[in-house]
């Protein structure tokens, strides 16, 4: 049988539906965690739908986590419903639901890879996968927003890159900064042979796959970047 090491928050995933055995270590995690109030509370669907963000998050190396309007929860199955007519006419009577104007809350939404807005849901249910979420992604090398964990992220996530002119490969954080013409700064140099990538030249382009960076020890903080050397 193949045995498997669990983080106290992914055990935290496995409560109530594992056998006794595995449940007592389930139990002794909640205690450690000190949020056995919380995941008491949560449905199925809510632990079921965390265990889903994490893996994705996973996948991604990263968690885009932000608000948005949300007029159906997939997840509760509730919608926010409809303006109501303020008053009698023809076609309606006052107090009626009107269609064609939703209302909507604002709830919380988890996006995909190419920022298609994957996963919405509205505040009741971020109410109760906020804690959760929280520390079952808590200890994973990924990208996780500030909303989330209330701090900047410990770890970046940086898209593979490749420069068609030298043959280089690396990731974005290794290309050189640049001065964004909309303000900020933008990587884009290759690091070894200065080809760019702008409206004109698309010598670097960005290739499948990622790394996720470790801020604190990886990026030059003079630089704002990972340092590259030819070995
Ligand atoms: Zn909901
Ligand atoms: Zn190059």
């Amino acid at each position: 049988m193949p045995s498997y090491e669990l983080t106290d928050a992914q055990l935290l995933l496995l409560d109530g539906k594992c056998d006794a055995k595995l449940q007592t270590e389930v139990d002794r995690a909640k205690q450690r965690l000190d949020i056995k109030a919380t995941i008491g509370d949560a449905p199925e669907y809510i632990r079921i739908f965390v265990s889903a963000v994490v893996q994705h998050t996973i996948q991604e190396g990263v968690l885009h986590y932000s608000w948005t309007e949300v007029h159906y929860c997939r997840l509760c199955n509730r919608s926010a419903g409809y303006h109501k007519y303020t008053s009698t006419t023809r076609y309606h009577t006052k107090g009626e639901e009107n269609g064609k104007r939703p209302l909507s809350w604002i709830g919380g939404v988890i996006w995909g890879d190419s920022y298609y807005p994957k996963f919405e849901f509205c505040p009741e249910c971020e109410k109760q996968i906020m804690p959760l979420l929280k520390v079952a992604v808590a200890e994973l090398h990924v990208e996780l927003p500030e909303k989330l964990t209330g701090v900047k992220p410990r770890y970046l996530r940086s898209d593979n890159q490749h420069c068609k002119k030298c043959g280089w490969t690396g990731h974005k954080l290794q290309l050189k900064r640049q001065a964004a013409i909309m303000g900020g700064w933008v990587h884009v140099e290759c690091p070894k042979c200065g080809a760019d990538r702008n409206l004109f030249s698309h010598d670097v382009e960005t290739v499948k796959g990622f790394v996720t960076v470790d801020v604190a020890k990886e990026i030059n903080p003079k630089t704002h970047s990972v340092d590259w050397s030819e070995s």
